[in-house]
This record gives C-alpha cells, structure tokens and sequence, in this order.
C-alpha cells in the first residue's frame, strides 16, 4: 500500500467530494470501494440541484444556500481538471402554482428569498406569457391552473453519472488513487484515519453495530425510481411538477425522478411504480406523450434519522470519520460536505452544524 494521510471508503459523490477537497489542501488519499465508482445512488440519472423553499430559514437550508452557490466553481474546477463533462448547468427552475392559495405564499417568499438568499440568486413568481419562449424554441412551459409560476435562479442541474465520473478523474488527476473491484476487496481492513462515506450500505452497517448494544438505528435507506427520456430540452429551466423532477440535460436527454420508497424488497429494480410515475409526467407536461425511454434506474438514498447530513466521529470506531446521509439532496450538498469534512479531518477545525452531527442521530 502506498503511503496516504487519508482512506476514504465509498466513490458516491460524498466519498468522492471529500478526496477532492482533501487532495487541493495537498493531503495525500485513497478512495476504495469494491463495487465501482457511483455504484449506490450517486449513479443515478436526476441531478436537481434546487434549494428548498427560501423562507423558515434554518441551519440545514443555509448549509444547502452555500454549498449550492459553492457547485458553480465546484463543478467547472472538476471538469477542467478531468477533462470531463459533469452536465452542470445553472439554469434554473419553474413550478406552475395550483391554485390563488399557491401564488400568495410564492409571493410571501420572494421577500424571504431576498432576505435568506440575498444578492445571489432570486425567487420571483411570473406569468406564463411572461415566460413564452418564442416561435424558434421548442415549448417547455408546464401548464399552470393559475397561469402563474415560481421562477429560481439558484437552482441547476448536473448528470450524476457524468458529474461523478468527472469527480473520480479529478481526483486521480490530482494523484488520489480510486481503488475499485478486487483491489479494494484486499483492503477491507480499516486503516485509520478513514472517512467512511458508504452511503444506505453503512447507514445499515451503522445500524447492525448500534443493534449489537442495543441502540435505536441512525438510519435507513429510502429506494428512489427514475427514468431518462429521448427529449432535447437542453439549456432550459428544470421542472419542479406535482412533485417530481424534470430535468432537461445538457446531453438532449431528460431526467424524471423519483419515487420514494421506505419500504422495498429489490434495491435495484423498477417496477409499476417507475410507469406511475411517467403517467404523472405525461398528466403535467403532455408533450411528454409518446417520447421514447431510453433508460430506467434505481438507486437507495441514504436518510440518517434527522433527515440531514450527518457528519462527525464513528461513535463505536476510533479515527473513523462518517459523511453520510446525503438523502434527497446529496449532490446538492456534496461541495461543502467536502469541505466541512476535510476541515474537520486535516485540520481538527470543527464546523459541523448543529443538527447535522452523528450524534444528533443516534
Ligand atoms: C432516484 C434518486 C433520485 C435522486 N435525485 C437527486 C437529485 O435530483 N439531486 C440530488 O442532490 N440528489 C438526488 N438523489 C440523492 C443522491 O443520489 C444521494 O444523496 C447521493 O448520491 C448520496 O451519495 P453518497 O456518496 O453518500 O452515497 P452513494 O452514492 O450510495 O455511495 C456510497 C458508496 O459506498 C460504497 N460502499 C458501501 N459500503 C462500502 C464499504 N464497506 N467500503 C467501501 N465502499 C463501500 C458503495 O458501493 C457506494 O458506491 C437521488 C437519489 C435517488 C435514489
């Protein structure tokens, strides 16, 4: 084994963030995971990287403010480095408004998102006719019972798949090693100072040690479905719809996601609930109908109890450092999990936030 001041287990995007940041503070690391580089949910085929709503301020939606305003340079940084495309683009999103009801609170919150988000990035809502993209555009305007919609300007979107190999060649390009398949079998045996970043598989790893002495779990997995459609919509705003993510690549692919399943029997599979979910789709944006599939994807997302990242000590191993619980929004805080964690590992400076810490789950 070569010499490292740092193993990182998992190459999700969390694992994979935490080398980064590592490795440009100068830290020599290995990243080892047997099944492959975005083998859990980092492999996936969404990639919203939208902010939750800007009032209700609180620690997790401030952590979530800076880590997105961080993706911009975050991403083009990877992708010059690599030499590979991460699909990051910054181009917003649109939510049609239900309902009179729907539009006074989007109102409500155009002064929180100044207050909450400042000069960075705007929350307005517009009409339709406002947004009519033109003869010589194709549509993509979802129908809105209020001809109303949200319009945000921090949100953006990357390609999971390509964003997390862009990642992995980052980080080899800055001379991280990336241990996968057998290689990284041979190396099973903990080898502190270790980040584990296991994504669902070392929330439920967590879980059975907990068991052991009796403790509640910190944890679990929550399967998500999603499919990726044959339609060019690239450059334009994602689509936030009765719940679901539309998200119109830079490929001329679109992503519709997801399901949320607690309870599941396959980690992996698709199912009637992947067609549901394309049925919704087509019942919010019908130019849908009739596009062809091109791919259908599951993956487990890793939600600690609190719901937030969880971050800080293994509470049962010596110099094993947890950054986990990525859940609906992993890609979105994966910059400054990175960062907070390499802190927090090469330099002893803890700024976990509250309520993102392991023991908050525990
Ligand atoms: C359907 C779906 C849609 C989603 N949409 C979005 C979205 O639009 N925007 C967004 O921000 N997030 C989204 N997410 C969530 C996001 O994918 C996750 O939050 C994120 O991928 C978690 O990253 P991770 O690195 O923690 O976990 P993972 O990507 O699961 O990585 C964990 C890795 O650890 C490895 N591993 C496990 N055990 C070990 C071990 N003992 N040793 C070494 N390696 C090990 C696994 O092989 C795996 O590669 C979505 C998730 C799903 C399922």
């Amino acid at each position: 084994m070569a010499t490292v001041d740092l193993t990182v287990r998992g190459a999700g995007v969390i694992g994979l963030s935490v080398a980064w940041a590592c490795l440009r503070r100068g830290a020599r690391v290995r990243v080892i995971d047997p099944a492959g580089i975005a083998a859990g949910a980092s492999g996936g085929l969404v990639g919203a990287l939208a902010p939750h709503t800007p009032d209700r301020w609180n620690e997790k939606k401030a952590f979530q403010l800076e880590s997105l305003l961080m993706a911009r340079g975050f991403w083009s940084e990877v992708a010059e480095v690599s030499g590979l495309p991460t699909g990051y683009a910054p181009t917003g999103r649109l939510q049609p408004l239900a309902d009179d009801r729907a539009v006074a609170l989007a109102r409500e919150r155009e002064a929180d998102a100044r207050a909450n988000w400042g000069e960075a990035a705007n929350w307005r809502v517009v009409a339709a006719n406002d947004l009519d993209p033109g003869a010589h555009e194709a549509p993509w305007l979802p129908p809105s019972p209020t001809g109303m919609l949200v319009h945000d300007t921090l949100s953006a979107l990357l390609h999971p798949r390509q964003a997390t190999r862009a990642l992995a060649g980052a980080v080899r390009a800055l001379g991280g090693e990336v241990i996968t398949g057998v290689d990284a079998a041979s190396e099973a045996a903990p080898n502190p100072p270790e980040v584990w970043a296991t994504g669902a598989e070392g929330i439920e790893a967590l879980n059975r040690e907990l068991a052991e002495q009796g403790r509640r779990s910190a944890g679990a997995g929550v399967k998500g479905q999603a499919m990726l459609l044959d339609l060019d919509r690239a450059g334009r705003p994602q689509l936030f719809v009765d719940g679901m993510h539309l998200i119109p690549h830079l490929d001329g692919t679109l992503a519709i996601g997801s399901t949320t399943e607690r309870y599941y029997e396959e980690a992996t599979g698709t199912d009637a609930q992947l067609d549901e979910l394309l049925s919704r789709a087509v019942a919010a944006m019908p130019e849908l109908d009739g596009v062809s599939v091109l791919d259908r994807w599951a993956g487990v997302r890793p939600r600690a109890r609190s719901r937030a990242p969880m971050m800080g000590a293994h509470p049962l191993r010596k110099g094993i450092t947890l950054a986990n619980g990525g859940f609906k929004i992993g890609f979105g805080m994966a910059p400054l999990m990175g960062e907070v964690i390499a802190d927090l590992v090469l330099e002893g400076r803890d700024r976990i936030p509250p309520g993102f810490r392991v023991e908050d789950n525990l």
